[in-house]
Parts: C-alpha cells; structure tokens; sequence
C-alpha cells in the first residue's frame, strides 16, 4: 500500500494534544500516552463533564456535574443543549426553542443569543465554556501538563458555519485546534479501522438527545462520509421519558394530577428513570423509586428489560429506519457492510445491541466505552497530527469540489471533491478583451455547472496585466488548502510577474472582531492574574533591594554627596510606600526610581570592593 506522508505541523518529539468530544449532553477530553489514547481521569473517576452551565446569582458561571445538579434547585437559570445553536440562526433553532426553557434573540448579524441572568451569550461562548472545563480537567489529570492544542469532533452532517462556529469557540477558549473532524470518523480512528486497506462502516451513534447514524467508506486509510441520516430529537432523554411517564401515570392516579405541575417533581421524575434505565442496562431487573418527602411520595415499582423493551419499541423502530435511510443514500446493502461501530451512551442499552446487531447481521464493535469512543479516536488523529504517528494517512478530504467562475458563468473546476488535503493544483488562464489590463476571479465552491448555482467563497483581481491582444496573457491560478482546509488562491501573470492572492476561510458566523472580542473577554481573567502575579514579583524584588540599601546607608553616608544620599533616602521612603499599597503601577515606578537612586552607592561599594581586591596585588596581575 502507497503511504502519503502527513505534511506534520510539529517535527520535535511528540507532544500530547487533546482529542475533545464536545457533546450535546457529555464532553469528554482524551489524550494519547503509552502508545494509546487514553481518557483522562481525575482520581480515578471518568472525566466526562455533562455539557451544562449553571449561572448562580454572583460569581463565575460554572460547568459540568455541579451545573447538572442545579438543574432541580434552580432550573431558570441552567443552560444545556447548547450545541444544537452552534452556528445557527433564530430562524433555523425555532422548533428547538420551543422545546427548551430559553430566552434566545438575534443579534444585528442574525446570529443567535442566549441569556442568563439579563446577559446575553452567543453558543460560541457558552461553548467555550465547556471546552476551558474539558481542558482544566484534563490538565488536572495530566499533572498540570498544559496543552493548549486539541482536535475536536464534529457530526459529520454539521456545515461549514456550524464547523467554524466550534473552531471560534476553541479560540475563545484559549484553545489551538489542529483539526476539527467527524465523529464517526474519529470512532471508526478508535477502532483502527483506517489500517483496513478497504471497505464500508456504519457508525451507529444514540446519544443523549441525537441520534446519528453515518456511512463511511475507507479506501487506503482514507474515510469519506458516504451518507449520514438520523433524528435531531431521539436519544437516551425519550428513553427516560417513557419510564418517567410510567411513574407520572401510577403517581397521579394516587395523588391527583397537581403534583405532575411541580417543577422539583419533573426533574425528580426525570433522574429516576434515568437512574432506572441505567440500571437496567446490567440488571435484567431494576427498581423505579421515587421518593420525594415534600410531596409526601414515595413510590416504586419493578420493571423488567423486557418491559422497558416494550416500552421503548417505537424508538428503537426509528433509529432503525435511519439506518435504512443511510444505506440506501449510500447506496450499499447491508450486507456491503463491513464494520459496525457502536457510539454515544445509549448504546450501552442491551435492547440496543441486540436490534443493530440483527439488523446488520454482525456484531457491532462495542470493546471500547460508546461514551468514550469518539474522544478517543479524537485522541489519535492529535497525535498523528502532532507527528507521532507518520505511518498514516491522512484523513480528510474535501467535501465539494472547488472552482473558478469563468466566461459565461461556467465554473473551471481546479480542485475535485474528495481530493485528500492538504493538496493543490494549478491551472492556466487568459484575457478574453483585447488590452485587458486586469482580471475578476470569483471562487466558488460545489458541484453545479454554473458559477450562481454554487456558493460564492469570494472575489479577488490580478491588475497590472500589460496590454496586449486577447488571449495572449498566460494567467496560473493556484488553489491550495492546507491541513487546516483553508484555502488560498493566487494568481499570476507569467509575462510581468504581476501577482495577487487571497485566503478563503470557510464562511463563518462571527467576524473575526467579534472573536477577537470574546478572546479579550476571555482573557481577562487570565490578565489579572497576571498583573498580580506581576505585582507579587516586583514587591519581592524590592523588598530585596531595600533590604540591601538600608545595611549600606552607613557606608552611603560616609562617602557620597549629600544629594545622592537624599535621593536614597527618598526612594527608600517611595518604596515602602509602595510595599504597603501594592499597587503595579506604584511598585514599579518606584523599583525604578529605587534603581537610579543606587547607581552611585552601587559604584561607590563596586569601588570599595574592587579596592580591596586590588590591594596587594601587582598590575600584571589584574
Ligand atoms: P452526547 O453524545 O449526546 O453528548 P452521550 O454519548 O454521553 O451523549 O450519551 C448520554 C446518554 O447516555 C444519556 O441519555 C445517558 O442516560 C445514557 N447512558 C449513559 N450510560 C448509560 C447506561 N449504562 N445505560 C443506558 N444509558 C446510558
Ligand atoms: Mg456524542
């Protein structure tokens, strides 16, 4: 087999990276070590952190488990499903808006806000908050280790915008994405599926509240998406629905209906059945209990897997019809099927396992945890990007075919879809007017035959094109994207040499400003405490310095002028003025003036010492 060798960006020893699964319900970070990827863990415990976010009344916003628990105390003011705003407008969330508890808006540019507590946050921020979670406990567990780069994953069926939205999200953070991929890329990359020379995957991925299954074809280490289907609203959440609903019929039946109103009962009712559904993943029998003093309940009942099978028929039927869904858009049969991987927590439901497993006609591959999967795999195209691993190829392709608008509105087609990046290609142009003197390129990306029916990445002109007849100029347009799939066009006239260039982001919600913006925002935090930590270097240094000035005095009085003793006594004064208020600025004008001050007493004691070293000793010797 032909190995291409990764054009790596970093060619000193290998460095871990983050790989990051940032999750509609759970993120989770993982980290390549010992020559596997590895997930973090904090004293033993798994590190996954639930993608939620508690606003108490003062005090920073705080993230994961504890923000899950305020969930009942304090539903208004917890955000969570925040990756389904990612990179979406107001007009494209509605039907989720009016399943959360949000205030959402627009801002000026169309992008969506969401608030808490009178402020508003774009899906960028809120995001970012979870990602500087992820990477704070996975620093924890790495000893404090910092790393700053990371590969985070995306589903496969996220677009452009919602795939820049997570880049800028990463930025926010502090964060250096190396690479943003699919998800059932990185559990195929989990897996080892790569290293098989041929064949096709499904990846079959119910997670908290989605449901996404993908088809992937591997040729040569390369995955391409064949086709992806699911349900945006399907996933372990209904699961519970239906045994809470069981314990909201028995309940209300004894104790009148007002109390399925009550809001500490809903989420009551919520986490037992979830607990429930759990428990009956390793039991065949498990108790729903609820118990809620304030309300005089305490209820329970025994529910067999079988029962809760039942119960559960029609959302197993649906994940099903996806997947025939998938095949059939993919065009491949099940039994073309290869491989089956098994992704997200849900999967670790048996009435799960058993139904992919007929309907494929295989086992599903389930050796590694379904809720860690993807952060592993994640975990493992860091490290080959960080240069570990040369031994394989790369793994992302360009989606859509890449052009160029030319006479008529045709589109001259430079680089095909699929192309495996980075990758370039060039290719020759001309004037179409006599004495022309510049050129219009207008790029567009997609697989149409006319310029207005694919979409407009940008424009740029190549001027300075001496006149001459139609057709003589000789134009070489190159298009190059690099690992990170930014693209950049340049253009030049071979005749004169004349040249112009421009770069194509993916077309992104938020400006480059507003970025900046947040990162500022983000960043003053981390600006403090470093103008304290600055502080606390210049109070030790002075301190230091006064130390040293005030046992000299004696020998400072004694032999310099009167002036510059006055000087020293001066900035003696400033600076333990300055020890008191530690104020920055204060400490470090008078560290300076401190410094002036002793330049004379420094050379009169460099004096004193040189004297008495010299003493005794013949010039030859010096
Ligand atoms: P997402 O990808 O949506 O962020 P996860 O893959 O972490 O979410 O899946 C979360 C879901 O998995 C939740 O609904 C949770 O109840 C469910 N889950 C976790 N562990 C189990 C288990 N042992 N049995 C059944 N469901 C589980
Ligand atoms: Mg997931």
């Amino acid at each position: 087999m032909g190995y291409i060798e990764l054009n790596v960006l970093n060619t000193g020893p290998a460095q871990s990276a983050l790989g990051i699964d940032l999750g509609t319900t759970n993120s989770l970070a993982a980290v390549w070590r010992d020559g596997r990827p590895q997930v973090l863990k904090v004293d033993g415990r798994s590190s996954l952190v639930p993608s939620v976010i508690y606003f108490p009344g003062d005090g920073q916003p705080i993230v994961g488990r504890e923000a899950r628990e305020q969930a009942i105390a304090d539903p208004e003011h917890v955000l969570f499903s925040i990756k389904r705003f990612m990179g979406r407008g107001l007009k494209d969330v509605a039907s989720e808006l009016e399943r959360l508890p949000y205030r959402a808006s627009e801002n000026e540019r169309g992008l969506i806000q969401l608030e808490a507590r009178g402020r508003k946050y774009s899906p960028e921020e809120l995001s970012a908050l979870i990602l500087m979670k992820v990477h704070d406990v996975a620093c924890q567990s790495l000893a404090g280790q910092d790393t700053k780069k990371c590969v985070i994953t995306v589903p496969a069926y996220f677009d452009d915008t919602q795939r820049q939205s997570t880049r800028d999200a990463a930025r926010i953070a502090g964060l250096e994405v190396l690479r943003i991929i699919n998800e059932p890329t990185a559990a195929s990359l989990a897996y080892g599926l790569d290293q098989r020379g041929k064949g096709n995957v499904v990846v079959y991925d119910l997670g908290g509240g989605t449901f996404d299954v993908t088809v992937l074809s591997i040729e040569e280490g390369v995955f391409q998406v064949r086709a992806t289907a699911g349900d945006t609203h399907l996933g372990g959440d209904d699961f519970d629905q239906r045994l809470a609903d069981l314990a909201r019929k028995a309940i209300a039946a004894q104790h009148g209906t007002r109390v399925l109103e009550d809001p500490g009962f809903q989420q009551a009712v919520r986490l037992a059945a979830e607990q429930c559904k759990i428990a009956l993943t390793g039991d065949p029998e498990a108790e729903l209990h609820l118990s809620i003093p304030e309300l005089r309940i305490s209820w329970r009942q025994r529910v067999t897997r079988e029962e809760f099978d039942a119960l559960c028929a029609d959302l197993h039927e649906r994940t099903l019809t996806a997947c025939r869904q998938a095949l059939s858009d993919a065009k491949v049969r099940v039994s073309e099927i290869d491989e089956v991987v098994l992704v997200g927590g849900s999967t670790r439901m048996p009435g799960v396992r058993s139904r992919v497993e007929s309907f494929f006609g295989r086992k599903p591959h389930t050796e590694l945890n379904p809720d860690e999967v993807v952060a592993l795999g994640a975990a493992v195209q860091a490290h080959i990007l960080m240069g570990g691993r040369r031994d394989m190829l790369l793994l992302d392709v360009t989606p859509l075919s890449l052009g160029i608008e030319t006479m008529g509105g045709a589109v001259s087609k430079i680089i095909d879809r699929n192309s495996t990046i980075p990758c370039e290609a060039t290719e020759g142009f001309t004037t179409y007017a006599d004495n022309q003197t510049g050129i219009d390129f207008h790029i567009v990306q997609g697989e149409r035959e006319l310029a207005k029916d694919c979409r407009s990445l940008g424009r740029f002109q190549l001027k300075g094109i001496p006149p001459m007849p139609a057709g003589l100029a000789r134009v070489a347009v190159k298009f190059h994207i690099d690992a990170d799939g930014v693209l950049t066009v340049s253009a030049k006239e071979l005749g004169t040499g004349a040249n112009a260039h421009i770069e194509i982001q993916p077309m992104h919600g938020l400006t480059d400003a507003e970025v900046e913006g947040m990162l500022s925002e983000g960043f003053r935090n981390a600006r403090e405490d470093f103008e304290a930590r600055r502080a606390a270097d210049l109070a030790t240094e002075l301190g230091t310095m006064i130390q040293a000035t005030e046992k000299h005095m004696n020998a400072a009085r004694a032999g310099l002028d009167r002036e510059s003793v006055r000087d020293l006594e001066d900035a003696l004064t400033a600076a333990r003025a300055a020890l008191q208020s530690r104020d920055p600025k204060a400490l470090q004008s008078s560290r300076d003036q401190f410094e002036r001050a002793t330049l004379p007493l420094a050379a009169l004691l460099m004096n004193n010492v040189a004297q008495k070293a010299l003493m005794g000793k013949s010039l030859g010797e010096v």
